[in-house]
């Protein structure tokens, strides 16, 4: 089977992590188009995926964007239509994994008759699309979509509640290789003491920074803890939310946190971080649609506090394998926090059960496996 993956951004955000693992599952036989290039046409080249970056620059077209920001750059995108089509010629299913490389995607899928399926990693609400992108994503999939695949079961409600059609939609949740998530067991003191915080309690938030994502409210929380519990916060503004950024370093200022923060940046190497933490903390302030990182700190054992909505609570049942927290409110993540921190045993209890559930239900292999069926069902080869 022959895929012609579509994907808009050349950053490495969650969808593009989840990319490079479904696209190694059917390389060499096929071709990831990004629409930009940047990091993740680099990791696609270091892992030997065949890609090709088919635009040179980024569209300028936004989830919020209104109807008329997209029909401006009609211009720009006609050629990329042209050519995802001419490409498509040549493979048996055209995959897209993002809002924008659908609308193309379904285009080109027209023009050169192959199937499109669309994975979709999105909540398709209010909160994070205008109603012009919105009914644009929902009216692409309904009209040129064979299949759409949701990352999680409130992906696939949201769709439906925008006028999705029902009886295309499945979830296939993501994978992970737990094997990647292993490190040596020296590396987490290693850090720890390089942080300069080997006798601190690390909650650790790893994340784009991004107002949606919250870390705000792990700021506002964090105040409410003793001296010893410190923030490690992971990663770094994607798409230009720059004044958000400036916004969390006033905010630590502010709050007296100057010696109990630490910006990292965007880094690659989240598993050893990850284990250099006591504690992760998830706080999307709208509905997150998978959560990644809350897989990713199962398997790296340790205890995860995430927020209650979403694809979250279909990953974390409450006190067992993890804790749920209401989406922005400070004050129970704060106590969330106190809690993990004065009560080690069942904190460490927590982690191993989330570390078993996230072997059991989301390895990449269940996740390969179910693509490969369903992608096999919908393909010009089936
Ligand atoms: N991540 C990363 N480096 C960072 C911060 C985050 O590689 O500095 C990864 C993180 O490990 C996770 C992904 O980015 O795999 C984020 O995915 P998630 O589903 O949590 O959120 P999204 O970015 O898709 O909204």
């Amino acid at each position: 089977m022959k895929i012609l993956f579509l994907d808009q951004s050349g950053k490495l955000g969650g969808a593009e992590l989840s990319l490079l693992d479904v696209a190694s599952a059917f390389s060499p036989h096929c071709l990831v188009g990004v629409f930009q290039d940047g990091p993740f046409p680099q990791a696609l080249a270091s892992r030997h995926i065949p890609y090709q970056v088919l635009a040179q620059s980024s569209i300028a077209v936004s989830k919020e964007s209104p109807w008329a920001d997209g029909a401006k750059s009609l211009g720009q995108l006609a050629p990329l239509v042209a050519t995802i089509a001419r490409l498509g010629q040549d493979f048996d299913l055209i995959y897209t994994n993002t809002s924008k490389a659908l609308i193309l995607g379904a285009l080109a899928s027209r023009l050169c008759g192959k199937p499109l399926v669309h994975h979709l990693r999105d909540i398709v609400s209010p909160e994070h699309f205008s109603r012009a992108n919105r009914t644009l994503l929902v009216t692409a999939a309904n009209w040129c979509a064979a299949h759409v695949i949701a990352n999680s079961v409130a992906t696939q409600a949201a769709f439906i509640a925008a006028g999705g059609a029902a009886q295309t939609i499945s979830v296939i949740y993501n994978g992970f290789a737990p094997a990647a998530y292993q490190t040596a067991p020296e590396a987490r003191a290693d850090l720890r003491a390089e942080l300069g915080w080997h006798d601190k309690f690390i909650v650790g938030h790893f994340s784009r920074l991004a107002p949606w994502k919250g870390q705000h409210i792990l700021l506002e929380a964090l105040a409410q803890c003793p001296d010893p519990v410190v923030a490690l916060l992971v990663g770094d503004a994607l798409f230009g939310e720059d004044d958000y950024v400036k916004g969390l370093y006033r905010q630590v200022q502010r709050l007296g946190l100057t010696h109990r923060v630490k910006f990292m940046g965007f880094r690659s190497d989240i598993p050893p971080l990850m284990q250099a933490c006591d504690l992760i903390t998830h706080t999307s302030i709208a509905p997150e649609p998978f959560g990644r990182v809350i897989v990713e700190a199962m398997l790296c054992q340790r205890p995860i506090v995430a927020a209650a909505a979403g694809g979250a609570v279909e990953l974390v049942t409450d006190g067992e394998t993890g804790w749920l927290c209401p989406p922005n409110q400070a004050q129970t993540l704060g106590d969330l926090i106190n809690h993990s921190y004065h009560h080690p045993e069942q904190t460490q209890a927590i982690a191993q059960a989330g570390y078993h559930h996230a072997l059991t239900h989301f390895t990449l292999d269940q996740t390969h496996q179910a693509l490969r069926q369903l992608l096999g069902e919908f393909s010009t080869k089936g």
